[in-house]
């Protein structure tokens, strides 16, 4: 764990003690699933949970964890704010190896040459959160290998 990582806990132990208990349980999640029936899941604590594969078909493989969605993007005079990355860790256990970046980046506007400098800050902001995200997908490796 890195220092980073220690003092967030800290934080997180000092201020949301009941969150520190429930992040530090061990869950297990059950779905019904098509064509395995009920499947238990180990929860990692980074999972948001499975609201979307409730109460609809789904495939084993197709059961997924998913971390909270990562956003960045440029306030533009032209549009102001133009979303640009949605990005989030995301893991099928049953059809995955090791978590993965889920990443959606783009932006299609018609912008004046002035404001292209905004756009570019906002490319740098996603550069910098998609290396964030990255790390903590590599990182969350170690606990499921
Ligand atoms: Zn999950």
């Amino acid at each position: 764990m890195s220092n980073e990582d220690e003092r967030a806990r800290q934080f997180v132990d000092r201020h949301f003690p009941a969150v520190a208990r429930f992040l530090a349980e061990p869950r297990t999640i059950a779905l019904d699933t098509v064509d395995h029936g009920r499947v238990e899941l180990d929860e990692p604590a980074w999972c948001v949970g499975h609201g979307l594969e409730m109460g609809r078909p789904v495939y084993r493989h197709d059961l997924t964890h998913n971390s909270v969605r990562v956003k960045a993007g440029a306030v533009t005079e032209a549009h102001g704010w133009v979303p640009m990355l949605n990005a989030r860790i995301s893991w099928a256990p049953f059809l995955e190896l090791v978590p993965v970046v889920t990443l959606e980046l783009s932006v299609q506007h018609d912008f004046p040459a002035e404001d292209v400098a905004h756009v570019v800050q906002g490319l740098a902001d996603c550069i910098k959160r998609l290396e964030q995200v990255a790390a903590e997908a590599i990182r969350l490796r170690g606990e499921v290998l």
